[in-house]
């Protein structure tokens, strides 16, 4: 079968300030470096419905949202996070997506996803935009499988440099899914700590040290998340994919390289083979050297296509 890739127009229409580094140029950057690529299912993301976002924020949340955004120019919800004419459109296709693509993974349509969209969503809380992210899409998409298709074991794995905080906060009380994030630490947000393990012991924080490298990380997955995510047996693997722990990102200081997103792609696809058909939906998050974060892309898609069943 084959990888549905998602993606939209519209996610170019967010806006960020002069300078920002979540910005347009990361999903043009990303378009390219996926436009040779013939065998993807290449598929338009879908606006979302209200109930979507309401399978993990209040309505205050999304009326709050919406009545933020600017007719034009740009407004700052806070130092990080800003909104254009145009941002709930994307932040909607975001969450459709990730909706869509559980759809059409848990249908059998493909055999797996990668969601090239923007905004992105691990750091949004339930009532707080934060760190570039309005809605929580990867934790919105967990609940949908959950809620709508009746599982009752989904494991969601957060490799962004940062640590994923609102997908925590989303799935806190929620013993049906499994979240682990890795992350730098110290880095913002600071939270992530080994200690913060959710209400059913749940959640898993494992924080790598600053200037590490591949090397550490492939020793922590493979002593402590993949073990976990073998005695958990997953009815569905979602990613949160960063590329900002990569070597170049002017915005943290963990040293991976793409072999590293390789690898850690194809040891997911390998457990996801293992107990769940091969069913993996992966979502872009962080990373933000334009160059590193087009090429780890592409090398990541690569491996979902290789394992796409
Ligand atoms: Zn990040």
């Amino acid at each position: 079968m084959a990888t549905a890739v998602y993606f939209h127009e519209d996610c170019l229409k967010h806006v960020t300030p002069a300078g920002h580094p979540e910005q347009v140029a990361r999903l043009e950057y990303i378009a390219r470096a996926l436009e040779g690529v013939s065998a993807l299912d290449r598929r338009e993301a879908p606006g979302c419905s209200d109930a979507d976002i309401l399978l993990c924020h209040p309505q205050s949340h999304l009326d709050a949202i919406t009545a933020a955004e600017p007719a034009s120019g740009s407004i700052a919800l806070d130092g990080d996070t800003h909104m254009s004419p145009g941002s709930v459109m994307a932040a909607r296709r975001a969450v459709g997506a990730n909706v869509a693509a559980v759809d059409a993974v848990l249908g059998g349509e493909v055999g797996n996803a990668f969601v090239a969209t923007r905004p992105p969503g691990h750091h949004a809380e339930q009532k707080t935009p934060m760190g570039f992210c309005l809605f929580g899409n990867v934790a919105i998409a967990a609940k949908h499988a959950m809620e709508r298709h009746g599982l009752s074991r989904v494991t969601i794995v957060d490799f962004d440099v940062h640590h994923g905080n609102g997908t925590q906060a989303l799935l806190w009380d929620e013993p049906r899914a499994q979240f682990f994030s890795s992350h730098q630490s110290p880095l913002w947000p600071g939270s992530g700590h080994p200690n913060e393990t959710g209400g059913h012991n749940n959640i898993w924080n494992h924080p790598l040290a600053p200037h590490s490298t591949g090397v550490e990380m492939r020793k922590l997955y493979e002593r402590e998340i993949f073990p976990a995510i073998d005695r958990f047996q997953p009815e569905l693997i979602l990613i949160s994919a960063g590329f900002d722990a990569h070597a170049d990102d002017p915005l943290a200081q963990l040293n991976w390289q793409v072999e590293d997103f390789v690898w850690l792609t194809q040891e997911l696809c390998k457990l996801a083979n293992r107990h769940c058909q091969g069913r993996v939906v992966s979502t872009l998050e962080g990373g933000y050297d334009l160059r590193a974060l087009a090429a780890s892309v592409a090398a990541h898609v690569e491996v979902l296509m290789e394992n796409a069943q």
